[in-house]
């Protein structure tokens, strides 16, 4: 059975649950190769399926952008001729993906919500132009490369044979054009971060500027928060909190979008989602149009007896 490569994201060597999800997604396809730039919990691959496990330790993949990586991804799909390259569809990964497809002749898909196998045919499912289509493609020459969303499949614990493979690259000097000079991890808001989000509990102008009921929902529930633009453009979230068009694409289990209207440029960011509920307080709202389950209410009412009623439930 072929190799599928997966790139692992693991920031401070904590693999990342939508790398978990790459290796799940992998074995439709055949043996998954987790690929490892740096370090990383080699034990948890091994325990979602890795057969082998390929670490590059060079300090130039951690001082310069995402070249050296790409070149190296690059080298080592030349060398094993994997039947996919799978990459999580972060900015990182997607800038890799581009590369490594142009660097092997083949075909690129990024934004992929789900992948499927029939015959050994890969076919990916895309949302396309704010949502409104659903795309389905193949690439058709070469090992097809492909950037994965968040929350595309559930990771499965199905362990892999996990053989550890060191790989020595040489990383070109034409790859350490890009320095990078200073970083700062992200501040934690104890919550997980938006994209990866199994749960994501949203609000909008409804709110008031008043979040704070959204957020002790979105404890209660594990979830992370996210805002509609209105909410972002008054200043009452920061960016990295926008959901839509202009914002981060979402596709978790359960999106709750309260005082939200629904427009187009936020559904083109959350429609994904496998269930959908909204609070609003007009019936006649377009966020209506694709819930799952919605309420008619005021969200100052309605969202602390939903929050009341979890915690109670969680004991
Ligand atoms: P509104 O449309 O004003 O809706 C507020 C809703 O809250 C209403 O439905 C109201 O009934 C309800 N409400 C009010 N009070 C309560 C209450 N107490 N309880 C319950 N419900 C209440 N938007 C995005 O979100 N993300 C994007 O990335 C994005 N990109 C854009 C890109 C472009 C090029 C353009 C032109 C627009 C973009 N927009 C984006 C803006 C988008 O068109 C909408 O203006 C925006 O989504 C509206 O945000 P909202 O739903 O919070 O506000």
């Amino acid at each position: 059975m072929s190799e599928v490569l997966v790139l692992i994201e693991a920031p401070q060597g904590k693999v990342t649950k939508p790398s978990l999800e790459l290796l799940t997604i992998a074995r439709r396809i055949g043996e998954p190769s987790a690929v490892v730039f740096g370090d990383a919990d080699t034990s948890v691959l091994t325990e979602y399926g890795a057969e082998k496990i390929y670490t590059y330790a060079d300090s130039a993949f951690e001082e310069y952008l995402v070249a050296p990586k790409a070149e190296a991804l690059a080298a080592l799909v030349a060398d094993k001729a994997p039947a996919a390259v799978l990459v999580p569809s972060s900015s990182e990964g997607k800038e890799i993906a581009a590369r490594v497809a142009l660097k092997s002749d083949s075909g690129l898909i990024t934004d992929a919500v789900d992948v499927s196998v029939d015959g050994g045919t890969v076919t990916t499912t895309q949302m396309a132009f704010a949502g409104n289509f659903t795309v389905a493609a193949q690439v058709t020459k070469g090992a097809p490369v492909i950037a994965v969303k968040p929350n595309s499949a559930a990771p499965e614990a199905t362990a892999g044979a996990g053989a550890v493979e060191a790989v020595s690259f040489d990383v070109p000097d034409s790859a350490k054009q890009v320095k990078i000079v200073a970083s700062e991890p992200r501040v934690s808001t104890g919550r997980p971060e938006l994209t990866e989000a199994a749960i994501v509990v949203s609000g909008g102008r409804g709110t008031g500027g008043d979040f704070t009921e959204v957020e002790a929902l979105a404890d209660a529930l594990g979830a992370a928060v996210g805002a509609s633009r209105a909410a972002v453009d008054s200043g009452w979230k920061p960016h990295t909190f926008q959901v839509g068009q202009t914002g981060k694409t979402v596709s978790p289990q359960l999106y709750v979008a309260n005082g939200i209207s629904g427009a187009i440029q936020h559904r083109a960011g959350m429609q994904t989602s496998k269930t959908i509920v909204a609070v609003n307080k007009d019936e006649e709202a377009p966020i209506f149009e694709l819930v799952d389950f919605g309420v008619v209410g005021d969200l100052k009412s309605v969202l602390p007896q939903a929050t009341e009623e979890i915690n109670k439930r969680k004991g």
